[in-house]
């Protein structure tokens, strides 16, 4: 495994190996793999001949108060868990390389990123679309593979590419969990053994709405049944409940294959999100 830590190097080795005709799949990250950034790793590898693998804490996606100086980082342990999962580059440039002098040009996704988790982090995604917009354009792959984990930002950067004409191909991969149903996220490793066990509540509210669908619930009684849930497991505190439409993030009426279940909450000083298909697990 190649480890570039230059933006130019970077396109560079892209730019020889696509000239050979292989195809490069990206996987964007800011470290800290767990198990749902390897098999994100794996599925790239089944979509492209190369694997890049991009490991950059983004600080323009990290709003004031936020967690950016604190957030968790071991360059060691994952350089030998993605050259274990068989990546070609692991891509770690500086922060001075990414943003060289004050840029004047963000790339802002209007509607998709206000509401949800762009509700309580102003700014967040402007900083994300313009960071992947830039690793698009260093990296060049064909295909990009992002986590439903995080499903606001899965879905606003395929309107980005959409929007943009990026001639990547966008896969989502399902969310990975803990065998007790815990979404695997780095921030989990903030999280005391008291408030991992509080943190289930956002898996068990899922399972809880998925099974009141099947048994023939209507979209207001699932939302009371999960609010119920969550509001009662004590020191968690609600940051958004809903059911939306996976094409548009608005909120859905009736339930149907697009519905989805998205939440987000904080336990303790850690916000957490969870989300799942209601009627499909997933997609
Ligand atoms: P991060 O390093 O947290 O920015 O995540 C990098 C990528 O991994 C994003 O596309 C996330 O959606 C994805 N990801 C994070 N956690 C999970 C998970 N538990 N299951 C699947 N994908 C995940």
């Amino acid at each position: 495994m190649k480890i570039i830590t230059s933006t130019a190097e970077m396109t560079v080795w892209s730019k020889e190996f696509q000239a050979k005709g292989r195809t490069i799949a990206l996987v964007p990250t800011m470290g800290f793999f767990h198990q749902g950034h390897l098999a994100l790793m794996k599925q790239a590898a089944d979509e492209a001949d190369l694997v890049v693998v991009s490991l950059f804490v983004n600080p323009t996606q990290f709003g004031e108060g936020e967690d950016l100086s604190s957030y968790p980082r071991d360059f060691e342990r994952d350089k030998e868990l993605a050259r274990g999962q068989g990546v070609d580059v692991l891509f770690c440039p500086e922060v001075a390389d990414m943003y060289p002098g004050k840029g004047l040009t963000t790339v802002v996704v209007e509607q998709l990123t206000s509401g949800l988790c762009g509700a309580s982090r102003p700014g967040h995604f402007d900083g994300v679309t313009t960071v992947v917009a830039k690793l698009f354009n260093v990296v060049l792959p064909q295909v990009a593979v992002f986590g439903q984990k995080d499903l606001q930002q899965l879905i606003v950067i395929k309107r980005m590419v959409l929007d943009l004409n990026f001639p990547i191909h966008i896969i989502a991969h399902p969310i990975v969990r803990e065998e007790d149903g815990l979404a695997l996220s780095s921030r989990n490793t903030y999280l005391s053994k008291y408030e991992r066990q509080r943190a289930l509540c956002l898996s068990q509210a899922l399972c809880m709405a998925q099974q009141h669908i099947r048994q023939g619930g209507n979209p207001a009684q699932v939302l009371d049944l999960v609010h119920e849930k969550i509001a009662s497991s004590s020191d968690v505190e609600i940051d958004y409940l809903v059911l939306i439409d996976d094409r548009t993030l608005g909120v859905c009426e009736t339930i149907d294959e697009h519905a989805v279940l998205a939440m987000a909450v904080k336990v303790g000083k850690t916000r957490l999100i969870d989300n799942g298909w209601l009627l499909t697990r997933d997609k």
